[in-house]
């Protein structure tokens, strides 16, 4: 089988280019605007305050997210009310979670995928990511898959025949879990930030704002590593928090079975629709090193805090909420929210899919029975090497320009509404992707018209549309 670098040789014709070729940078910004330095310092403060208050909400308020406010506001209850009430960090807790990160790094340092040898269509083992900004090609182990499944298996031995511990530990010790959570998230950042300055894997691939919380933020390193696998980027934004978060929703079921001696159908459906996402995101680990947040976001406190305590604590709410609103769906609601998650789940695949074969390919495959159309563009690595790639404008990615987007947004929903109406803590998880998936349109076009210039606005005047075709 070619490697990737040959395929991507096929794809992308290379040439170098004249000494007088003006120059594109592209990757993330080199210079900080008012607004972005604002909503920086907004995120570096507020954000574990707003985990904090989601969790504690729950904790203390039955996941209401108004009475602690109303409790505030009236002088019913002081700060310190709240915080005196809250668990502390405690030594159980930090073993479980020192236990986990450091299984979880045996898992992807130590024992190389053996999956793609058995699984049909799988991609896995050693895979090549794209071509950084410095012209860098990286090798990564594809293993993540495998840590999905022994870290499954294991969780599921224990809990129906070893009995080492119960499998309601994660939700039993989960504030006390948050602040573990928060110190590897610092150490990771700020370690990220100290090497990047210090002893960078690639200096090339270094960006520096001169903006010290711009830079702590977003990263200046593209890709930290430590010696030639420990990946920072790949280990982080899939484990321990992707692997963990179908574990904390089993955890949520096994709380409600423990306190109301059943399984709710929205608890259900929950687990199976972001445990479809979850297994997604292994099935495919090779196609993420295409994504953004492989390709282009550099290793900063977004990525490093963001998946250490962001993603497990505020992706997990609704499993969390239906323990204490455990909620039973009329079966015409069950079928609604189950049919609108697949839904959602078949536009995200099949939209990251047809760019994946499309992009693999070189153009030559069919989407939806037909060759598909495209634009030809080129752009140019720091070292003045020109590329030539392609924008698709079939199938998909012919409606709008992140269909893939709409279909993960329409996901999202289905989980919120398994939880019903009662309380609009479990609707932040579609709140936040609308944000989030909004965001990152602007940001991801902003980046590709630096990258590819006049031929990235021939793409948009032919697909003018974001995520819903004749809307937005
Ligand atoms: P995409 O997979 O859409 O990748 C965008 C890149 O694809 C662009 O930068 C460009 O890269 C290339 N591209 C854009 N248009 C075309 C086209 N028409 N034809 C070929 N290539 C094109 O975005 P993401 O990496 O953000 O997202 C991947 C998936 O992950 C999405 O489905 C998203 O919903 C999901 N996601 C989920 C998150 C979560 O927290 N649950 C967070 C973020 C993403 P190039 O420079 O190579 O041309």
């Amino acid at each position: 089988m070619a490697t990737h670098q040959e395929k991507k040789l096929a794809q992308e014709r290379k040439h170098k280019t004249t000494q007088n070729e003006s120059q594109v940078q592209w990757g993330r910004a080199w210079e900080v605007d008012w607004f972005s330095l604002a909503s920086i310092l907004f995120l570096l403060m507020f954000a574990p305050l707003i985990v904090y208050y989601f969790i504690m909400s729950c904790d203390q308020y039955q996941c209401s997210l108004t009475d602690p406010l109303i409790d505030l506001l009236t002088g019913k209850k002081h700060l310190s009310d709240i915080w005196n009430k809250t668990p502390t960090l405690t030594y159980r807790a930090a073993g479980i979670y020192s236990l986990w990160v450091a299984f979880q790094v045996i898992l992807y340092m130590c024992i190389p995928d053996f999956c793609h040898k058995f699984l049909p269509g799988y991609v896995g083992g050693v895979q090549e990511g794209a071509v950084t900004p410095a012209g860098v090609v990286n090798k990564y182990e594809i293993n993540g898959l495998q840590a999905w499944i022994i870290t499954h298996v294991l969780w599921f031995a224990n809990a129906y025949y070893f009995h080492f511990f119960s499998p309601t530990i994660i939700f039993d010790n989960w504030i006390p879990l948050l602040w573990c959570a928060n110190i590897l998230g610092y150490a990771v950042s700020t370690f990220a930030m100290i090497k990047g300055y210090c002893f960078p894997t690639n200096a090339k691939d270094c960006k520096f704002t001169g903006n010290f919380f711009y830079d702590y933020m977003m990263g200046i390193e593209f890709n930290p590593r430590i010696g030639r696998w420990f990946d920072f980027k790949l280990f982080f934004n899939g484990r321990p928090g992707i692997v963990a978060w179908t574990l904390i929703n089993l955890s949520y079921a096994a709380k409600q079975q423990e306190l109301y001696g059943q399984v709710t159908n929205s608890m259900i459906l929950v687990n199976v629709l972001q445990g479809i996402y979850v297994l997604d995101f292994f099935w495919n680990e090779a196609w993420y090193l295409k994504t953004i947040d492989i390709c282009h976001d550099h290793f900063g406190w977004y990525l490093g805090w963001g998946d250490c305590v962001w993603l497990p604590y505020l992706y997990t709410l609704q499993g969390l909420y239906l323990v204490y609103h455990p909620v039973q769906l009329g079966t015409a609601n069950a079928v609604g929210v189950l049919l609108l998650g697949l839904i959602g789940y078949y536009i995200f695949r099949v939209t990251n899919h047809q760019k994946d074969l499309f992009r693999r390919t070189n153009g030559n495959c069919r989407i939806w029975g037909k060759k598909p159309q495209y634009i030809e563009c080129s752009y140019m690595s720091v070292d003045g090497t020109k590329y030539y790639s392609k924008l698709m404008t079939s199938g998909f990615w012919g409606w709008a320009r992140h269909f893939n987007y709409t279909g993960d947004l329409l996901g999202s929903l289905a989980y919120c509404l398994a939880c019903g109406f009662a309380h609009i803590l479990p609707y932040f998880y579609v709140v936040y992707m609308t944000v989030l998936l909004t965001h990152r349109c602007i940001r991801d076009e902003h980046r590709c018209f630096s990258k590819y210039g006049k031929d990235w606005k021939h793409y948009t005047a032919a697909v003018p549309y974001r995520l819903l075709p004749g809307v937005f």
